[in-house]
């Protein structure tokens, strides 16, 4: 945004390229208010003013081009970019300077900020785009959790069974409490890194700082805290806390499919000190909004690219389609050159993505990228006597509310693209 025409508080940490910000003066109750205000532009930035230290943002990352645009790609070019990250993560800079987060420090008053409460039957005030940065026994890790504000000083999060939950089991067993640092507000390299799904050996802060790379030339510069964990030196506000010996009930709570997930006996969360930059602005992500479905779809494109590449190496391009909320639904375009590469490209998508339930595989003339140009592909080239693929007794994703109750699903394919050696031209659209 440029000098004078943007907000009068720069959002530090969230990027220049941000083009447009709808900023919204009139006060708002963070209880739903807010909520119908985001989903009301879903592709557009809205930040309310009318909240101070810390005012509040959301559809921060609302369309897949706003993310590209960032790394000087097109959607399509963008999976390659963080596939190379994912591959090739590099060392952050680790600097002592202070960073302007280290500027304000607080005791935590998290029942004073403007916490949304999203949806009318959620459990509470959640904070949603905090990121949790923790440190055990030499492994780092980040990633995402909500975190139910239940009183000043936190209260309970959600923690599926991954990197940090494997921490914090390890911590319980020694009974020690597992410190951590959750940041919220992040260079988008940040944003993106955080939510993917690597080897437990690999530092996220890693792909980031690769992301950054590709996208300043410089490496991401990182505070390392004392508990060993890392934080960008860029970054809004940041809670130091601990992952606590206690366990609490939490949700219901509105989830990335705009269903409600179920209440879970979940560890509590206790913040000790509030650092944050002057006039700190509060990121939240709307739940099932497509800023949501970006970030939490993006990071798996690339794995599914890269399982599909490695047995059709015609693959052109993926995607997570935003009506299948950026999770359970995929499409691939390929070039085919043998006739099993659809069926292939069906199950190679399943592997690199596990939460992935239905695909569709195309030709490279379609435009993977437009819900239309899809279907109409399904209508013109489908038989399903010979392009459906179904599979039952597969693992999904545990949101899934037609799956088993242990996450049990059937996942299907669609292969749509032409059989070879057959005239093209009937298939063909006409063009003026
Ligand atoms: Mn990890």
């Amino acid at each position: 945004m440029g000098k004078g025409s943007g907000p009068q508080v720069p959002l530090a940490t969230f990027l220049p390229t941000l083009a447009h910000v709808r900023e919204v003066a009139d006060p708002v109750s963070p209880h739903l208010e807010v909520t119908r205000e985001w989903l009301r532009t879903p592709h557009e930035a809205v930040w309310f003013r009318s909240f101070r230290n810390p005012s509040l943002v959301g559809n921060l990352w609302p369309t897949r081009e706003s993310v590209a645009a960032c790394y000087g790609a097109t959607a399509r070019e963008f999976t390659e970019i963080l596939l190379q990250a994912i591959e090739h993560p590099t060392p952050p800079a680790v600097v002592k300077t202070t960073a302007p987060w280290q500027e304000n420090e607080s005791k935590p008053r998290l029942t004073e900020w403007p916490v949304p409460h999203f949806y009318p039957e959620d459990a509470g005030s959640y904070l949603t785009a905090a990121i949790f940065s923790s440190q055990w026994k030499g492994k780092r890790n980040l990633s995402y959790h909500r975190l139910w504000i239940q009183g000043d000083d936190g209260g309970p999060m959600r923690l599926v069974p991954r990197h940090l939950d494997r921490m914090v089991q390890e911590a319980r067993r020694s009974r020690e409490e597992l410190p951590v640092s959750i940041f919220i507000g992040a260079p988008i390299d940040v944003l993106l890194a955080a939510a993917c799904s690597t080897d437990y050996a690999v530092d996220e802060m890693e792909i980031a700082s690769a992301l950054h790379q590709r996208r300043t030339g410089e490496p991401l510069r990182v505070v390392e805290m004392p508990d060993g964990s890392r934080v960008p030196f860029e970054a809004e506000i940041v809670l130091r806390g601990r992952i606590t010996l206690a366990d609490a009930e939490e949700g219901p709570f509105l989830d990335i499919l705009g269903t409600y997930d179920t209440k879970r006996i979940q560890p509590v969360v206790r913040i000790e000190s509030v650092h944050t930059v002057k006039s700190p602005v509060l990121h939240a992500i709307v739940p099932g909004s497509d800023e949501h479905f970006l970030l939490m779809g993006l990071p798996r494109e690339p794995l599914m690219l890269r399982s599909v590449r490695s047995v059709v190496p015609g693959v052109r391009a993926v995607r997570l389609t935003e009506g299948g909320c950026g999770w359970l639904n995929g499409v691939v375009a390929i070039d085919k050159r043998r006739e099993g590469d659809g069926k292939n490209a069906i199950l190679a998508a399943f592997s690199g993505h596990a939460s992935l339930k239905q695909v569709t595989i195309v030709d490279s003339d379609i435009d993977i990228f437009h819900d239309r140009e899809v279907e109409w592909a399904v209508a013109t080239r489908l038989q399903a006597d010979r392009g459906l693929v179904v599979i039952p007794g597969a693992t999904g994703s545990s949101l899934d509310p037609s799956a088993s109750k242990d996450g049990i699903t059937t996942k299907w394919g669609i292969d749509a693209t032409l059989p070879l050696g057959i005239p093209r031209e009937p298939f063909l659209k006409g063009h003026l």
